[in-house]
């Protein structure tokens, strides 16, 4: 797969994607990453990438042409128009599945808002979806791009290794995941969980499951409604929230 990303700041990203599980898959070749400067598409005669807002206001706005020229060129080298998405707060909020929606294709492009944001026409002409990372208010889109790299890259075959399983992980079964534990045994008094050291493997993988919808119930109940969950299930987190304080 290869993710193309548009921004002001690409020494910003490349700091990101060139570290850790990212990074390796990177140097590997499981994944390919194109950071885009786009004041290299500034052709104006002040190579000026932001101006005012029309009908006033404070703050700069990206301005349409830049942004244009980059993705054109994008789309030149590509041979094909890749799915290109604004990060944005107005957009839906970014979710595990539309991450591994997205990481099926084989080619997305991420448009890096600044300032103000973006003049609405280059949205209109050539974004196929706005993301937003959260209800709130970043200064720019590379964070938020950097968290859909990571999100995407790591769903991707080679990019983990083989003993991480994200199928168990949080959100991607719509639970989130069970507490973990690693050495010491002990720490501050604290010990791990009797089941965890028993090498019973059904008794553990029913004390996790049990966890999981445990701390689900008690940290993001809304995620429960769309879980596919037992009656049984259902019924023990019942009772185990009539228990809680
Ligand atoms: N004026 C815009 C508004 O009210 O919707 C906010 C612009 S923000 C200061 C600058 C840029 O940061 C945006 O264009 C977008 O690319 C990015 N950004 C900020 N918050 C974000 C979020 N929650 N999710 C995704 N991108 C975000």
């Amino acid at each position: 797969m290869r993710i193309d990303i548009i921004t002001l700041f690409p020494e910003m990203c490349e700091a990101f994607l060139n570290e850790s599980i990212i990074g390796r898959a990177r140097k590997k070749g499981v994944v390919e990453f194109v950071c885009h400067q786009l004041r290299d598409y500034a052709f104006d005669k002040h190579k000026r990438v932001d101006d005012t807002t029309y009908g006033g206001g404070m703050g700069m706005l990206m301005k349409a042409e830049p942004i244009a020229l980059c993705f054109e060129a994008l789309c030149h080298v590509l041979g094909k128009r890749p799915h290109l998405i604004y990060m944005s707060p107005k957009g839906k909020t970014l979710t595990q599945q539309r991450v591994r929606e997205l990481a099926e294709m084989e080619n997305i492009a991420v448009l890096c808002g600044h300032y103000e944001g973006v003049d609405q026409r280059v949205l209109d002409e050539y974004v196929d979806e706005e993301i937003s990372i959260g209800d709130y208010v970043l200064t720019g889109g590379e964070l938020p791009a950097l968290v859909l790299a990571d999100a995407v890259s790591r769903m991707i075959p080679e990019v983990l290794s083989d003993d991480v399983c994200f199928e168990e992980e949080s959100h991607y079964s719509g639970l989130l995941e069970y507490p973990q534990y690693t050495k010491p045994y002990e720490w501050r008094g604290r010990t791990v969980p009797d089941v965890l050291m028993s090498g019973h493997h059904a008794n553990i993988d029913k004390w996790r499951r049990l966890r999981s919808l445990e701390e689900t119930a008690r940290l993001r109940p809304d995620l429960l409604e769309r879980a596919d969950l037992t009656d049984k299930e259902r019924q023990y987190i019942a009772e185990y929230l009539k228990k809680l304080p």
